[in-house]
């Protein structure tokens, strides 16, 4: 992020505009809606910016900018509509001390304007750090349709209503009723009764709000999915933008972390599997104590929380406390790792069944269960199968599996850096040493992909 944005309090601070044509009518038209003190330095100014000055809505010099005339200037823009004039204004703003925006010239500027969608007082700054104006304007539009033009009204009373709201305790219960304000009766009242409608509306739901009993803690198991955020489901979404307190596994990344309600208490309990991790006691201990002291707890898995993810475990721990849980299912693994390769985890006359195995517990396997695996036409979906991938490997060929059966391994199924392998069981190592996998790796035993030519590592190669 090369330009940080803020929201500067121009109230009667100084911003000075050089230019009177197009380019300084479009950010005069911006920075009337501010409280700032305008000065346009103009030896031509346009017949709006004369009216405008003739309103006393700003103050208008009919000639080009001389030292000194960005004194004490918050803000100065140079919009002449010439590039060599706009750089000449900009050097003597820039030596008076003020901050320096050149129109059209992303180099030559210390700060830039974003697109606005203005519903005072709430407002949406769109940056897209000069690399998109269209995409900006687009966002613009989308978010234009979707707000409500009388949001502005509904947060302006809401604002004046806010030291009422703090007799109702901080936390969940003001925030439930700033929602329920926001989300259902002030767009209702509004639509009905107006403006005038709304300070009832409020005295009402606050009433409403204040007898009600506190809500009280839950945990929810929520899938996150693959990785991609595409992929969460609209509940895990809920979810998260209600949650208090949010539990997180090490391999959920950060792009879905930051759809978590901003004021969630974020934990990261990070389990990799063979090293660092933090004890299922202790994780277990956490949940409860959360759920008890009446948090809103998501705790979130990678994939599914039911496969692979101690779930069962954890549900026991909230359920001998006494405590209230629910479970948000979400896309695993396997089948956005099938889904990469083009295949089916089943197919009618080739696999009617598929094993959903971990590398780890593998370790322990008899050699029945080898063997039945071994044996032709079986396909598994193993999870955490890196580390164990020789292991594996040596077990089923040394129970009969064919050498050249198909393997295909997804690394960070689903993410932008997905990569596909295919090799087959006889090759799996050196095929995974190889390809130096660093991220999540589902090996899909018995699996070719059916789009070769897309794969990353080409079958060629890897063969
Ligand atoms: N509950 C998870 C699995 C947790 S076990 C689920 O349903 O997917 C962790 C293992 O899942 C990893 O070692 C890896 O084998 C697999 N895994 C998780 N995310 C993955 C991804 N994006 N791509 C490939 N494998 C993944």
């Amino acid at each position: 992020m090369q330009h940080f944005p803020i929201f500067m309090d121009l109230a009667g601070r100084r911003v000075v505009l050089a230019g009177g044509g197009d380019a300084a009518l479009a950010k005069l038209r911006l920075l009337l809606k501010s409280q700032a003190r305008l000065t346009v330095l103009a030896p031509d100014p346009a017949p709006e910016i004369v009216a405008w000055a003739a309103h006393g809505r700003l103050h208008l010099v009919r000639r080009t900018v001389e030292p000194g005339d960005a004194l004490c200037a918050a803000l100065f823009y140079a919009a002449t509509d010439d590039d060599a004039e706009d750089a000449r204004v900009a050097r003597l703003a820039r030596a008076d001390g003020a901050l320096v925006n050149m129109v059209d010239n992303l180099a030559g500027s210390q700060f830039i304007t974003p697109a606005i969608v203005d519903r005072d007082p709430v407002t949406i700054a769109i940056g897209t750090e000069g690399a998109a104006p269209v995409l900006a304007r687009r966002i613009k539009r989308d978010l234009e349709e979707r707000l409500s033009p009388t949001l502005g009204t509904l947060a302006r009373v809401g604002k004046g209503f806010r030291h009422m709201a703090e007799r109702l305790p901080f936390g969940r219960a003001r925030r439930d009723f700033w929602l329920a304000y926001y989300d259902r009766a002030g767009p209702r009242a509004m639509a009905e009764g107006g403006e005038a409608a709304l300070r009832p509306v409020l005295d009402r739901l606050l009433e409403e709000h204040l007898s009600q009993p506190d809500m009280p803690g839950h945990v929810a198991f929520v899938g996150a999915g693959p990785g991609d955020p595409d992929l969460l489901t609209m509940k895990a979404r809920k979810a998260l933008d209600a949650a208090d307190v949010v539990v997180h596994d090490r391999l959920v990344p950060s792009a879905i972390l930051e759809l978590a309600r901003r004021e969630a208490v974020m934990l990261d309990v990070g389990k990799e599997g063979f090293g660092r991790h933090t004890d299922q006691g202790e994780i277990n201990d956490l949940l409860v104590a959360h759920v008890r002291a009446g948090a809103q707890v998501v705790r979130l898995k990678s994939g599914d929380p039911a496969v692979f993810g101690r779930l069962e475990e954890e549900v026991e721990a909230i359920e001998a406390a006494g405590l209230d849980w629910s479970v948000v299912p979400g896309i695993t693994a396997a089948s956005a790792s099938v889904a990469a390769i083009g295949r089916s985890l089943t197919r009618r006359g080739r696999n009617a069944s598929v094993r959903l195995l971990t590398g780890h517990d593998m370790r322990g396997f008899a050699d029945h269960d080898w063997a039945q695996l071994a044996r032709p036409g079986e396909v598994a979906a193993i999870y955490m199968g890196k580390r164990a991938a020789r292991f594996i490997q040596g077990r089923l060929l040394m129970h009969g599996a064919d050498p050249e059966t198909p393997v295909s391994v997804v690394e960070n199924a689903s993410r932008s850096d997905e990569r596909r392998i295919a090799t087959t069981l006889g090759r799996l190592e050196p095929a995974l040493g190889e390809a130096g996998l660093t991220g999540p790796a589902l090996v899909l035993y018995g699996f070719a992909p059916r789009r070769a030519a897309e794969l990353t590592i080409p079958l060629q190669e890897a063969l």
